[in-house]
């Protein structure tokens, strides 16, 4: 076998689902030299997930795509709950909004996975090199650990093998429609078979040697057997059919998300798509088996309909065009470990399994990456320590268990039977149906997540792992504990909690009085942001604390400066965003510090970094500081970081909290 050049990069991603192409698109924006690879030989075209959370898009618009999302999908507005009469006639007892009003300027939306790969795939292409090796399989991976500690090693090798085009194409169940059965529960991983094929074959093999590895390997991950981390939880006895049709029926809500339990035939979840297409969730009670793996064989898109023509009867339902179908077992696990030493990291399916009905699979495995993409991005860069990378097991695993946990109780509520009056304990009740999936609403949104204390977020709290190692224990406000961990102020912005990502709310651009929603100026390049609510800047007291607040920061020997290689803009790893409350009219831009408004010698000042709360000409008032719960007269100071999650809060006087909060973080470029 021909062997290639050894090469060595900073990142290898295994795997280019949607967690993979999330950790390569922060390592674009980064400017890592980084490679993705994936076993297969196309990307997903049609069907898999397909459900996006209003922080998905938010995240989306932050790297500059989420309108093409917007755009292109199908928008979910309502949910209608079906329950069977006393009759045993399946009825609409409920509507319920689909995402809770106000809580994002973004709602829920469906696109199928293959069209947010493709955005993917463009960013790629716009910002970086970084392109998806496809068909190509890691065969052997080590780990040196006594090396893991040294910032510049390449401690991970990988053997890497070029598969042809037989290997790396995936096989199909059916013939005249895309299936999913490959990447299903019910399918049997190929990875061990493609491995013992190469023996002989022709082809070709590298070795590559990586700073830090990402296994985005899916629910089979190859990355995690050969840590081997374990996954925990179970695996359940309900089998789910899918089929993406475009229907033909006189049920009168194929057009808004359903939940439609049956007397005794099962559950439907109806999810209306784009291009009239329409996916339904449905609980294959008559191929159930009890604990066992059940035989894919014997599931074909027919039983899968006839199933869901039962379940919805009276009314009729049927298709002409089937875009896709799958079927698969629920398990839900959670991996037990999702990190070697801080250099190899797993992500997504590979570290968590659950049912696809609560939409979250794509959107908490694409979360995942989000979350630590920029930390490696930083500690690649040498901007921050290595410390930061324990934040990620800290903050996601958590996640996962929640979202495990959420998902055991939505499961057995969506597969049960509906109890036939309050005396059936067997049954399940529509009522408590109804307040679980309200509470999976803001679940689903994403944006309930809520991280812990930690070096990155400054609150009180009793959170598992520092990251540093540091303990922490409930503290007052604005104080620390014995050993010096830092607590901000919360009580300074009561609608922006540390630890949860930054709201967005409509501010003007103060140079030029364009409205815009505050978070489009929180982009995914890398930064942390200082946002300053800077009050009333008519009252004088208050201009000067601003005044002040900027002469701390351009000191020489400020944090700011010091993080900042002195080559580079100012604001190249620190960005500083105002908001003042002072009627825009009444303000000068460039009577501001100038540590506000940098000034570059090409390009003149920056007017992009001083906002106000104000009214606009044609898009009303966004109210801003009302709706952070921010003081209009004093102010505050906020710092959110590179993925717009809070990590802390104080007055303009606690410059050296600020300084304690990104020394613990960034190293000095001095
Ligand atoms: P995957 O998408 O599984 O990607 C893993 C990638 O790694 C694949 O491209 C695979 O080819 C590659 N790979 C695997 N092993 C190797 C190897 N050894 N070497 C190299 N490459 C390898 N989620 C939602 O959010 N909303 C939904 O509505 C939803 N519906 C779903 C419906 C169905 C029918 C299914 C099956 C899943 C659904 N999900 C949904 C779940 C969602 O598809 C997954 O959770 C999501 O794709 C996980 O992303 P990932 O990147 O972690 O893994």
């Amino acid at each position: 076998m021909v062997q290639l050049q050894n090469s060595e990069c900073d990142l290898l991603i295994v795997g280019a689902g949607p967690a993979g192409l999330m950790a390569a698109t922060w390592a674009a924006r980064c400017g890592l030299n980084a490679r993705i690879i994936d076993k297969r030989g196309t990307k997903v075209f049609n069907g898999q997930a397909d459900g996006l959370s209003s922080r998905s898009l938010e995240i989306f618009d932050s790297f500059g795509f989420a309108d093409r999302v917007w755009k292109e999908s199908n928008h979910l507005l309502e949910i209608c709950l079906w329950n069977p009469d006393g009759s045993g006639i399946i009825r609409r007892t409920d509507r319920i909004p689909d995402t809770i009003p106000g809580i994002s300027r973004f709602q829920q939306v469906v696109l199928h996975q293959g069209r947010i790969e493709r955005f993917f795939l463009d960013s790629l292409e716009e910002y970086s090199d970084i392109e998806v090796e496809r068909g190509v399989l890691p065969v052997e991976l080590d780990i040196d650990h006594s090396k893991s500690e040294d910032y510049d090693a390449y401690p991970i090798t990988v053997k890497l093998r070029h598969l042809g085009d037989d290997e790396a194409t995936p096989f199909q169940h059916s013939t005249n429609v895309s299936d999913g059965l490959f990447r299903s529960s019910l399918a049997k991983d190929d990875t061990d078979d493609l491995i013992r094929k190469s023996k002989g074959k022709q082809g070709t093999t590298e070795i590559v040697r990586a700073k830090y590895m990402i296994g985005c390997d899916g629910a089979h991950s190859w990355t995690r057997r050969q840590l081997g981390f374990q996954m925990e939880g179970e695996q359940t006895d309900f089998i789910w059919g899918v089929l993406d049709i475009i229907p033909i029926t006189n049920f009168p809500d194929i057009r808004m998300r359903c939940a439609i339990h049956s007397v005794e035939s099962g559950s439907v979840m109806v999810i209306p798509r784009e291009n009239k297409l329409v996916r339904l969730y449905i609980q294959l009670t008559e191929v159930s088996s009890t604990g066992q793996q059940a035989d894919r064989s014997t599931i074909t898109p027919d039983i899968v309909l006839k199933a869901a023509q039962k379940i919805m009867s009276p009314y009729k339902l049927s298709y002409d065009y089937c875009d896709w179908w799958t079927a698969y077992q629920i398990g839900q696990r959670v991996g037990n470990k999702f990190s070697c030493d801080e250099r190899i990291f797993l992500a997504g399916d590979a570290v968590h399994t659950h049912s696809p009905k609560a939409g979250q699979g794509m959107n908490v495995s694409m979360q995942d990456t989000y979350n630590l993409g920029w930390k490696i991005g930083l500690v690649v860069n040498g901007i921050a320590k290595r410390s930061i990378l324990k934040t990620y097991q800290s903050e996601r695993r958590r996640i996962a268990q929640d979202l495990i946990a959420f998902d055991h109780r939505f499961s057995r509520l969506f597969s049960g039977r509906p109890a036939k009056d309050a005396a059936d304990e067997a049954g399940i009740s529509m009522s408590e149906f109804k307040d679980v999936f309200e509470e999976g609403i803001m679940f689903g949104s994403g944006l309930a997540v809520d991280y812990g204390a930690s070096m990155l977020v400054a609150k009180a709290g009793d959170s598992a792992d520092q990251g540093d190692g540091a303990d922490v224990r409930p503290l007052l406000n604005g104080h620390t504990n014995g050993v010096g961990n830092l607590v901000g102020k919360q009580d300074l912005a009561s609608n922006i909690k540390m630890g949860k990502r930054f709201p967005s709310f409509q501010v003007l651009n103060q140079a030029d009085a364009r409205p815009w929603h505050f978070a489009q100026y929180l982009k995914s390049d890398g930064r942390f942001r200082i946002i300053i609510f800077a009050g009333n800047l008519k009252d004088t007291q208050q201009f000067k604390r601003v005044q002040t607040f900027g002469e701390n920061l351009a000191k020489p020997d400020s944090f700011i400066n010091r993080c900042t290689r002195p080559t580079k803009p100012i604001d190249s790893v620190i960005e500083i965003l105002v908001i003042h409350s002072a009627p825009r009219w009444e303000v000068e831009l460039l009577d501001l510090h100038e540590i506000f408004h940098p000034f570059d010698k090409k390009t003149g000042w920056d007017y992009n970094k001083v906002f106000v709360d104000d009214l606009s000409y044609h898009e009303g008032h966004g109210e801003a500081y009302k709706n952070y719960g921010v003081d209009e007269e004093r102010g505050c100071v906020v710092i959110a970081r590179p993925d717009q999650y809070v990590g802390w809060i104080g007055e303009l006087e606690d410059v050296g909290d600020m300084d304690r909060y990104f020394s613990r973080i960034l190293i000095p470029q001095a």
